[in-house]
């Protein structure tokens, strides 16, 4: 029998069950490099994992990858790919070196940084925000000409850590000062894993949130689902809701696949997947905040693809890796139906005890699987601050309007339970 294929799965939490799933679909060996803090017990145990590689990606991106390499010599893999947001240039690197498929060291550097996607947008003629680079945080007064509401966020962030929205000149100099804090506080990693410093201040663009998740092969893009994340105003952007078909009208949603990709062109994105955060401006014109080279949201996006679509999101992204073609260029999947992700919002922050209600979700026959992250005694921060998503509900439903009131069930049904202070 020929061996099954052999996969490197780069920084996944194994909380996160999607990836591995579709592994076992395609019918591959998953190789965990274990995110920093993981159970290795948890690791081990995950769907499809036949060994564990402990190493110190995010601190030493160096050392991780001669270990890959040496490994790859003796019992060589077949494809690499991301688990999370601040892999993925080293990901590019390790897939470059080990002779895989994989996402050009280049466009990965370009989409892990937000100064250089604005950069990119705009030599390419597409939509996006006025915005000034801070290199100092003395500069904050360079950004005093733009057009206010602005938004200031760390320039190569994640998860809306440090994100926060500015109405007034007299505010900004402190949004700045606090953002920069947050990026400070990251300075010590290595700019490849997420460190670096640098503050974005952009234009407040007022509209509507939407994603686009997308898989790419050899420079092809195909944009798979579009999922309404709604109205964000701020003054912090905690995401709770996603719902898959976005319910747009038709000249829209080709505006937006477009602009998605163009955009993938303009940042050099030739493989992989990827996740698009867009901004309907006016609840038309779709502005490109930014794009992750990855399955989104850690993984869950798959199931906002898949629930919508009817494309396996994550076993297509898992192909593109191993160098296959995704099995919808040639086949066309039969639409699913309606899919929904609410994250449950952090509120006060403090020391996790438990998260009420969850037992009646859980055998909700709407809900198809509930992720969870955080343990007891776990220390969560309230945004602009952000340590993890406590929990995540997926489900599915007959129609957009069901999920609406599915959603709203949700938020009077779920509450995080913290320590009482002092
Ligand atoms: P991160 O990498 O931390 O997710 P983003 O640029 O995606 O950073 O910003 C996080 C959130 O903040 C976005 O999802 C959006 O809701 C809001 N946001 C960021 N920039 C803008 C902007 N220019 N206009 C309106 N909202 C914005
Ligand atoms: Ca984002």
């Amino acid at each position: 029998m020929p061996q099954r294929p052999k996969m490197v799965l780069v920084g996944q939490l194994v909380t996160a069950p999607w990836v591995f799933d579709a592994a076992q679909r395609v019918g591959v060996d998953v190789v965990l490099v274990p995110w920093t803090g993981t159970d290795m017990d948890a690791a081990r145990r995950a769907i499809a994992v036949t060994e564990v590689l402990p190493l110190d990606v995010e601190t030493d991106p160096d050392g991780a990858l001669a270990a890959l390499v040496e490994r790859h010599r003796t019992d060589p893999f077949d494809g690499i790919m991301a688990g999370n947001e601040l892999v993925v240039p080293f990901t590019a690197r390790a897939a470059r070196t080990l002779g895989l498929p994989g996402l050009a060291e280049e466009a990965a550097a370009v989409v892990r940084d937000k100064r250089s996607m604005r950069q990119r947008l705009t030599e390419a003629g597409l939509a996006a925000p006025r915005f000034t680079v801070l290199e100092r945080q003395e500069d904050w007064t360079d950004a005093l000409t733009l057009r206010f509401p602005v938004v200031v966020k760390p320039a190569r962030g994640f998860s809306s850590l440090g994100v926060v929205r500015v109405d007034d000149k007299e505010q900004l100099e402190e949004a700045v000062t606090s953002t920069w804090e947050l990026v400070r506080a990251r300075a010590g990693k290595p700019a490849e894993t997420g460190g670096g410093s640098g503050v974005l201040v952009e234009e407040y663009l007022d509209g509507p949130e939407i994603s686009a998740e997308s898989l790419v092969h050899r420079g092809r893009v195909r944009v798979c689902a579009v999922s309404w994340k709604g109205e964000l105003t701020g003054p912090y952007f905690e995401e709770t809701t996603l719902r898959a078909p976005a319910r747009l009208p038709s000249e829209i949603l080709a505006a937006v696949e477009a602009e998605v990709v163009a955009a993938h062109h303009a940042f050099g994105i030739d493989e992989g997947a990827t996740h698009t955060e867009l901004r309907l401006v006016g609840g038309v014109r779709p502005v490109l905040l930014e794009m992750g080279a990855r399955i989104g949201g850690g993984g869950f996006m798959h199931h906002l693809v898949q629930g919508s679509s009817g494309i396996d999101f994550a076993a297509e992204t898992v192909r593109v890796h191993l160098g296959r073609e995704p099995l919808c260029w040639t086949r066309e999947p039969e639409a699913a139906g309606h899919a929904a992700a609410y994250l449950v919002p952090v509120g006060t922050g403090g020391t996790f005890r438990r998260l009420r209600g969850l037992d009646e979700v859980r055998v909700d026959p709407r809900v198809d699987h509930v992720a969870q992250a955080v343990l007891p005694g776990t220390v969560l921060r309230p945004y602009p601050a952000w340590s993890a998503y406590p929990a995540i509900v997926l489900s599915h439903h007959e129609s957009d309007a069901e999920a609406v009131r599915f959603r709203d069930h949700l938020a009077r049904t779920l509450h995080i339970e913290y320590e009482e202070q002092g």
